[in-house]
């Protein structure tokens, strides 16, 4: 007897053989469609559109004239729209299903901010349409600048990195102008990074050609504030900290990091990614913080993963803020002002130390934050990391006997587990994960943070409901149970029921084949 889910379809391993024994002609399992390329449907003369034929004309390119095909797809029109239409029912998204990947934020995307995004006077601006004709948008840009700085208790904002890692790449960059303007470019060139960073941290600093120092982790894994200390000196440029950090704990002496970071002359940046779990609580700014970027796709909804772009603010404290990069928006009695160049800035007292992007952000995602904002109001801000952190803690309570938790206590907004209940089994983080597919799950963030062992992060965030968490606790609870019983019918060569199985990923990353390639024509027989 093979078991069944609660909407009473079979999920038993059994199944799972006998279902995938059986072959179809045409590749399909029931109504889910196999699909291939657009190049391999190419079906040489389709055409999705009539074009008329050219009037006649000599062609000036002698024997540069293309003869051959241009190697476009011919397709129709409807197999066209079937194509894009089928690929987009594999995309998994967070309108789908959970999403529960930890360091992520993938949370619902009201629909509202869709519809704001797209009113015509925000989506169809151009960024070089003289400023007179777009002070709506401007006000908008002014609006976000502003409830970002009321949120995180900071002077300035830079709003145009387009993600987290290029918001701190600007604030990096300000630091490194802050320090500039004291002569000590050249001699602060480490930055400390603790072990648990996100990798986009120290290679962020390496990208400027900073030093990376790592901070050991506690036992409890936070920073280790004596081993912290002990790597201050007249080197350091800055600490690069995340708040609450990977492993879904806050860091309870980020004032006494602030205050010797700035007692040894260097700055605090800090990894705004996780800012979902204290927005609306916590204003970094009264933490001593001097930079911080907010993944307005991670903690302000807006879509995230696949679904981009993103869109990575960066707030400054008093000491960086004159070095805030253009474009900048101000407020005078004659409207909204975009300052674009360095001479206006100078005007302005302020020095800019240059240009994160080409125009002057993501448009889309400021409307879409701003939407966001102005619907959940203060209150509703407050409650979003209340209950992301709710959730989180479910998740981890709820589960910590049957997976295992590598610290104690509660967590901020994403629960942490290590692979220590796997010891023995055979299963691995990774088979575990590949399991949580055939149950209709996309996997948790896995093997990240690096600071404990066979990681499985999990970030529920707020928009789910209880009845959503306990199926997947349910599920996780199912899955546990059948590694430690020895059950390994679930997990070898997992996902059973997904279109492609078990991938060779390392194959796949070493040696990716990126572009199709046509088969070679068949040579004709002599
Ligand atoms: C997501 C994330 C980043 C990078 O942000 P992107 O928008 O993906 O560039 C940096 N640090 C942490 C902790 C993150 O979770």
């Amino acid at each position: 007897m093979s078991a069944m889910n609660n909407q009473g379809r079979p999920t038993g391993a059994g199944e799972a053989t006998s279902s995938n024994s059986i072959q179809t002609y045409t590749g399909n399992r029931g109504l889910r469609l196999e699909e291939p390329l657009i190049f391999e449907l190419d079906n040489p003369g389709a055409c999705g559109v009539d074009l008329d034929e050219p009037d006649a004309f000599t062609s000036r390119l002698g024997s540069l004239e293309r003869k051959a095909r241009i190697g476009l797809p011919g397709v129709s029109e409807p197999d066209v729209m079937r194509h894009f239409v089928r690929l987009s029912r594999k995309n998994y998204s967070i309108d789908a299903g959970l999403y529960p990947l930890g360091s992520c934020t993938m949370k619902h995307n009201p629909r509202l901010n869709e519809k704001m995004a797209r009113l015509a006077g925000f989506g169809d601006v151009h960024p070089l349409q003289p400023q007179k004709t777009v002070q709506g948008a401007l006000e908008l840009m002014d609006t976000l600048a502003h409830w970002l700085k009321e949120l995180t208790g900071m002077p300035a904002v830079a709003l145009s990195p387009k993600a987290g890692a290029h918001g701190e790449l600007c604030g990096m960059m300000a630091i490194r102008a802050a320090l500039a303007a004291r002569g000590e470019a050249e001699t602060r060139t480490r930055i400390l990074v603790p072990e648990s960073a996100h990798g986009t941290n120290p290679a962020t600093a390496a990208l400027l050609n900073y030093k990376v120092d790592e901070i050991p982790a506690t036992a409890e894994g936070r920073v280790d504030l004596a081993a912290f200390k002990a790597k201050l000196g007249p080197d350091v440029a800055a600490i690069m900290l995340t708040n609450p950090n990977t492993c879904g704990l806050f860091e309870r002496d980020i004032i006494d990091i602030a205050d010797a970071v700035h007692a040894a002359g260097a700055y605090f940046y800090c990894d705004g990614a996780n800012f979902n779990a204290i927005v609306g609580r916590v204003r970094p700014g009264d933490l001593g913080i001097d930079a911080m970027h907010i993944n307005l796709h991670k903690t302000f909804s807006t879509p995230h993963g696949g679904g981009g772009p993103g869109a990575g603010p960066v707030v400054l404290s008093a000491a960086l803020a004159p070095f805030a990069p253009l474009p900048y928006v101000v407020h005078s009695a004659d409207g909204f002002k975009l300052v674009e160049t360095m001479g206006e800035a100078k005007v302005d007292g302020t020095d800019p130390f240059g240009r994160m992007v080409a125009f002057h952000g993501q448009m889309g995602m400021f409307v879409r934050a701003v939407a966001y904002m102005m619907s959940h109001g203060s209150d509703g801000l407050r409650q979003v990391a209340e209950d992301a952190v709710l959730n989180a803690n479910y998740v981890l309570a709820s589960l910590k006997d049957d997976l295992s938790a590598p610290f104690e206590g509660p967590c901020m907004h994403e629960a942490l587990f290590d692979d220590r209940f796997l010891k023995g089994t055979g299963v691995e983080t990774l088979d575990f994960a590949k399991a949580m597919i055939d149950e209709g799950y996309h996997p948790m963030t896995m093997y990240f943070p690096l600071v404990v062992h066979g990681a499985l992060l999990i970030e529920p965030t707020e928009t789910e409901s209880k009845k959503t968490l306990d199926q997947f606790i349910g599920t996780l609870k199912h899955l546990a149970k059948a590694a430690k019983g020895n059950d390994k019918t679930l997990f070898t060569g997992a996902p059973h029921f997904a279109p492609r199985h078990r991938l060779d990923e390392t194959l796949a990353a070493r040696n990716p084949v990126l572009r199709w390639q046509p088969a070679a024509p068949k040579q004709a027989a002599e």
